[in-house]
């Protein structure tokens, strides 16, 4: 991880000299278009001590040359850079600037470089002085002028944007920021940097890019250190400390993405032998995306984010691996809350693919099973927004959220992501838990349980075909099997109610291991039937009150049978003996004691109130309403 973060910093530094960030914070001492004169104070350099050369009157020219940052009223500027009010009162703070060395962010080496320059010019204040004053005169009418410090090497004047010293003080990203925290010194001397391995005068402690470690928790410090020993933990080199920067800084502007309350970093690593054009594709990715309105259908993305670059990190090759790293973040500190190292482009491909074949599974439920307004707001497909829909944030308002038995649910929703890309096992029955709590809690309040009920269904198909679904059947020989076979409407129309169901089972094997939760299936088509006749006649559907709030259990659905039989007799509207029939069949095929557990026979039951549409008889057609 942080192999890769100096990566991109090295590949930054090279190509685009860090200064990206730099270039955001200058400011244009002439932004109005007056400060035409430039005075420049020079130094000359020789072995580390500096001495005064002359003061020469300039053109103004490109702005970014002065590394100007202005303060208000008599604070000091960022760097030796300042408008001139009055020559005396504006060099006056020109000198003070550098006897404020010890406040900047920089190795004692560098600070001893500003203290000696301030003392140069020191030891010719009345003459610079004198100078400057003089040439301040000079200057056409209406025009102002800024003094700023230049260094004569014997042929030109370099500026202050030249000079590593002074655009560390204006990032104000120095060693300082990497040694100190929480007004504690963290430095080791002649120790190894671990990032570059060599031998370095100083080594920080503060240096790692975002806190990986718990430096952020005062009093929680990992191994028990002292906090001021923390560089031992992970010695960084002002070089490679610096380096990193680049690179975060980086990573947060351009491969940082929004993740249903959170967002994630991108941080791709290239292996020794990769070729760099992977890494640059990826690196620009989805600054062409926006340039050219790259953004993939919302059905196919995985994530919420229309700038999300998954898609084009599947399609390079597995030299190239990725961590994503997911935060909260509060104020200006981030809160790592998970970390994914090393997932290959070839298991986000497998993600987007079995994606890909599950959202045409669904596309059936999609085009029958919703309504049209329900279709308009919901897509049956997969995306993380699936998972965020049984594990949804702990501060999201709605009730559901608040009633929950889950109190973690951001947590947890961390977890499911984690299992997912890494491809770890979730237990079938937490999942069908979860799923069930959000179903009921929407039959409960009386609202349709249609969307809630599908998109568990499909979200145990997704994680069953990536063969991460564990415990979903007792056939242990069934475990991962994919669920196969083509279920369309074209395809089920026509067929006889058997073939319809046999059809249904066998394109979804993989949860209709046995006979008791085929049958409890099949009650909940039939009760829905029954629900719908209820409301056609009566405006009114009192026998949802015999569904227990969808808490089934075995001798439930048994007596539900009969009874539902019983009222379609009394509102002569039994179409459904044929299908009362199978289900009596696998109520016997299933015997007594059912090894299923209560939430699997609600889940499955109300699996069939959903999915009635699909077992539809012609008989039934002429003036049934459905009720949701
Ligand atoms: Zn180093």
């Amino acid at each position: 991880m942080i192999e890769a973060v100096r990566r991109i910093g090295d590949y930054i530094q090279d190509n685009k000299g860090g200064e990206d960030s730099l270039y955001k914070i200058i400011e244009d001492p002439d932004s109005n278009g007056k400060y035409k004169q430039v005075l420049v104070v020079a130094l000359k350099e020789k072995e580390g001590n500096y001495s005064f050369s002359h003061v020469e009157t300039q053109e103004f020219k490109e702005y970014t040359k002065y590394l100007y940052k202005g303060k208000q009223g008599n604070a000091l500027d960022a760097t030796p850079t300042s408008r001139i009010t009055e020559v005396n009162k504006t060099f006056k703070k020109f000198l003070r600037w550098f006897d404020n060395y010890d406040n900047y962010p920089l190795s004692g080496e560098e600070r001893e470089s500003i203290r000696r320059m301030g003392e140069a010019i020191k030891a010719e204040h009345d003459k610079i002085q004198a100078d400057l004053q003089d040439k301040f005169s000079r200057r056409k009418t209406g025009e102002s002028s800024i003094i700023t410090l230049g260094f004569d090497d014997g042929v030109n004047i370099k500026y202050l944007s030249d000079i590593s010293i002074f655009r560390n003080v204006l990032l104000n990203k120095g060693s300082k920021g990497f040694s100190n925290k929480y007004g504690v010194e963290s430095i080791g001397q002649d120790k190894m940097c671990s990032v570059c391995r060599e031998v370095k005068a100083e080594v920080y402690g503060f240096a790692v890019p975002w806190s990986f470690h718990n430096y952020d928790k005062p009093g929680n410090i990992s191994g028990g250190f002292e906090i001021s020993e923390s560089w031992k933990n992970t010695p960084i080199c002002l070089n490679c400390a610096t380096c990193l920067e680049a690179g975060k800084i980086y990573i947060e502007d351009k491969l940082d993405f929004s993740f249903y309350g959170f967002h994630y970093l991108l941080i791709p690593k290239l292996a020794i032998g990769g070729d760099i054009q992977e890494i640059l594709i990826i690196l620009g990715a989805r600054d062409q995306k926006k340039e050219q309105k790259l953004n993939q259908e919302v059905e196919k993305r995985l994530t919420a984010d229309e700038y999300d670059i998954l898609d084009i990190v599947a399609k390079q090759n597995d030299f190239v691996s990725t961590s994503l790293m997911f935060y909260k973040k509060d104020k200006s500190s981030y809160s790592i809350l998970l970390l994914i190292e090393g997932i290959l482009p070839s298991r986000l491909s497998r993600l987007f693919s079995i994606k890909d074949s599950v959202d045409k599974r669904f596309k059936l439920y999609n085009d029958i099973a919703l309504s049209e307004s329900q279709k308009e707001k919901n897509h049956l497909v997969f995306n993380f927004g699936v998972v965020r829909r049984f594990f949804p944030s702990e501060s999201a308002k709605g009730a559901f959220a608040k009633r929950s038995k889950n109190k973690t649910s951001d947590k947890m929703f961390m977890e499911m992501v984690n299992k997912i890309f890494g491809g770890n096992s979730i237990d079938y029955y937490l999942l069908i838990g979860f799923i069930n709590e959000r179903i009921r809690e929407a039959f409960d309040g009386g609202y349709p349980t249609n969307v809630d009920t599908l998109f568990g269904f499909l979200l145990l198909h997704y994680l069953n075909d990536l063969g991460i679904l564990k415990n979903v059947t007792s056939e242990m020989d069934n475990m991962t099997t994919p669920s196969e076979g083509d279920l369309s409407i074209e395809h089920l129309e026509g067929l006889p109610l058997e073939q319809k169901i046999k059809s249904f089972f066998e394109s979804n094997e993989a949860f209709f291991g046995s006979d008791a939760k085929k049958a409890a299936f099949l009650e909940g088509i039939l009760a829905q039937k029954l629900l719908n006749i209820q409301f056609t006649e009566k405006r009114a559907t009192p026998f949802r009150d015999k569904l227990h709030g969808l808490r089934m259990n075995e001798p439930l659905i048994k007596r539900l049978l009969p009874e539902i039989q019983n009222k379609l007799e009394e509102y002569k509207k039994n179409y459904y003996r044929e299908l009362e029939g199978i289900i009596a069949r696998y109520f016997i095929l299933s015997g007594e004691s059912w090894k299923e557990n209560n939430d699997d026979l609600s889940f499955y039951f109300v699996l069939g109130m959903n999915s009635h549409k699909l077992f539809k008889d012609a008989r039934e057609e002429e003036v049934i309403e459905e009720v949701a």
